[in-house]
């Protein structure tokens, strides 16, 4: 017999094993033991992940469990909530659950096994009690015999396949990715880094994405000046699934197309993936808005500071991969315009404010429909066209002595270097105001927390630059007619996808869902459908005809001019002295302009 008291010592930790014998059929095997007092004992399994704002009901796929008591008897075990499960425990001591999690989700946020890889998040995989959330967390992983590695951000204790976390919460932020991985080493200013590639691919050259990487870390350092991480930062980089990110203290799971390199235009869309999700490494990781200070895994929390921790994110990645020289000032304003036009073109930016479009983000972001489009705001987008008016309203407020940049350090220097419960609404516009004044302020308040629009062409005035809003309709003299919807081909029909509020599809009723048969009684489809509408001029009428639920429909429209695909900045007129030096201190280079 033990005391309670010494029990309680000894096995003050969380043992977690994970083997993967059914690894083909997409499942993984979790074998837990937990310290527990006698009494009733309540697992939980998270509903969600931080830094991806859905609930995603990871307990949907937990099976098969299978509960012992601390003498090895079989436990019975009740369910009590979708994620919840109770037993009851008669004498103190360790207890051990067996289950099994399927892994056939390919998401960043979720879990993903077949016969050569794994990609595992905390969240969806480990279960955890009222008191074991503090606990250090053991993870034992057993690799099927063909599988050469594991990588994680969780330190290895021992040579052994068997890693360690200070508690459930880093346990949750440091995915696992286990198989047949390729690893490059390498060190920026001293500090350690890793690029980890789910497998050899010959049609992407690990050595080149590992300077390129290299490059973009040394920009963010410079940016931020100080180096927030303890332990190697992985890049853990994925050749499924489709482009995307998801940020951890020293780790990222990406996405991306394995063919990415031999085209620029990916290349550097995943480089720019790279340089968003480092720069989370202290926008959110570590700054975080006072809702995530303490994560609640069993319910939403609600955030009204997404277009800071993502939007000014996404202002920061484009700008920071052109400060690092990986891409051209034209690279550059083309991404700017096409943040302004992505913006300019959401009829739900007058729905939604961008704190609003934050605050809501578990059931818009994340929940897209078909009237997305028209019912709120990407803050990512805002948040970007915020970053950008803001930054140049705080240079010229302060002749270039301050900008977003010196906000972004302030607020790094208050928040982000101990934790004290994360930033509180508004004390980022209160840094605004104390470096640029009162004015600047208020405007930055209206452009958070109303509808109306961020006034860009003054901010590209200040620094010598226009912005055209309608360059396709530029040499022909007839702008070009739309429609206002999105369409695309399901089998033999051309289905209405998107209707955009304001245009002449949604003025005539037109739905999504809709089959578009003929326009003016010419049958329609995917290859003619841009080129009839380029016969056609704005204010032009036109009749459609549509099928709705197997019914012939006939409706008439008045054409608008289409939605412009592309917008485009640049110098207004010759670029002064003055403005090139504005330019140059902006976007970090020095600048050669051939003039106009
Ligand atoms: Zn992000």
């Amino acid at each position: 017999m033990v005391s309670p008291g010494a029990f309680a010592l000894e096995s003050s930790q969380v043992r977690h094993e994970i083997s993967f014998e059914r690894a083909s059929n997409q499942y993984v095997h979790i074998v837990s033991t937990f310290p527990v007092e006698q009494g009733l004992v309540e697992f939980a399994m998270p509903v969600w992940t931080p830094g991806s704002y859905l609930v995603r009901e990871y307990s949907a796929h937990l099976e098969q469990l299978e509960v012992s008591a601390p003498s090895g008897d079989p436990l019975s075990v009740r369910k009590i909530a979708k994620n919840r499960w109770a037993a009851e425990v008669n004498e103190a001591g360790e207890i051990t659950l067996a289950y099994d999690i399927w892994a056939g989700e390919l998401n960043v946020s979720a879990n993903w096994v077949d016969s050569s890889l794994a990609l595992l998040n905390g969240a969806g995989v480990f279960l955890f009690t009222d008191t074991s959330r503090s606990l250090p967390q053991v993870v034992e992983v057993r690799l099927p015999a063909d599988w050469p590695n594991v990588h994680t951000s969780m330190d290895r204790e021992g040579d052994a396949n068997r890693f360690i976390a200070r508690d459930y919460d880093e346990l949750v932020d440091s995915p696992i990715v286990a198989g047949n991985t390729v690893e490059y080493y390498f060190e920026v200013d001293g500090h350690p880094y890793g690029l980890v590639q789910s497998r050899e691919n010959r049609f992407w050259d690990g050595a080149r994405a590992t300077e390129d990487v290299a490059r973009v870390i040394k920009a963010q350092q410079d940016f931020w000046g100080i180096n927030p991480f303890t332990k190697r930062y992985l890049f853990l980089n994925l050749f499924i699934g489709s482009h995307s990110g998801l940020e951890h203290d020293h780790s990222t799971v990406l996405m991306t197309d394995p063919w990415g390199m031999r085209d620029d235009h990916d290349y550097k869309r995943w480089l720019g993936l790279v340089s968003h999700e480092f720069f989370h490494a202290w926008n959110v990781r570590r700054m975080r808005p006072s809702a995530l200070s303490e994560y609640d895994y069993e319910q939403e929390s609600y955030i009204r500071e997404l277009w800071l921790a993502e939007g000014l994110t996404s202002y920061y990645d484009s700008l920071l991969l052109f400060r690092s020289g990986l891409t051209s000032v034209a690279d550059y304003l083309e991404s700017l315009a096409r943040e302004i036009r992505n913006y300019e073109t959401t009829p739900g930016r007058e729905v939604r404010s961008a704190e609003l479009a934050s605050f809501d983000t578990w059931i818009k972001h994340y929940r897209k429909d078909e009237n997305t489009v028209n019912s709120t705001v990407s803050y990512y987008r805002k948040g970007a066209v915020i970053g950008f008016v803001t930054d140049t309203a705080i240079r010229r407020a302060t002749d270039n002595d301050a900008s977003l940049d010196t906000v972004m350090r302030e607020m790094f220097l208050r928040y982000g270097t101990k934790r004290n419960g994360g930033y509180p609404p508004g004390a980022f516009e209160a840094i605004v105001g104390e470096l640029a004044g009162e004015d600047v302020r208020i405007m930055v308040e209206e452009m958070i927390r109303e509808t109306s629009d961020p006034d860009v062409d003054t901010a590209l005035e200040w620094y010598g630059l226009g912005i055209d809003r309608n360059p396709s309709n530029n040499g022909n003299g007839s702008p070009l007619a739309g429609l206002g919807i999105e369409v695309g081909q399901e089998g033999p029909a051309l289905l209405v996808e998107q209707v955009v509020a304001g245009y002449a599809g949604a003025e005539a009723g037109v739905l999504p869902g809709d089959e578009l048969l003929a326009i003016d009684a010419n049958r329609v489809t995917e290859a003619n459908y841009l080129k009839l509408l380029s016969r056609l001029r704005p204010e032009e009428s036109v009749e459609l005809t549509l099928a709705r639920h197997g019914r012939l429909l006939t409706l008439r429209t008045k054409l608008r001019e289409a939605i412009p695909a592309t917008y485009v900045i640049a110098p207004l007129d010759k670029i002064r002295t003055r403005q090139k030096s504005r330019l140059e201190q902006w976007l970090g280079r020095d600048l050669v302009f051939k003039q106009p």
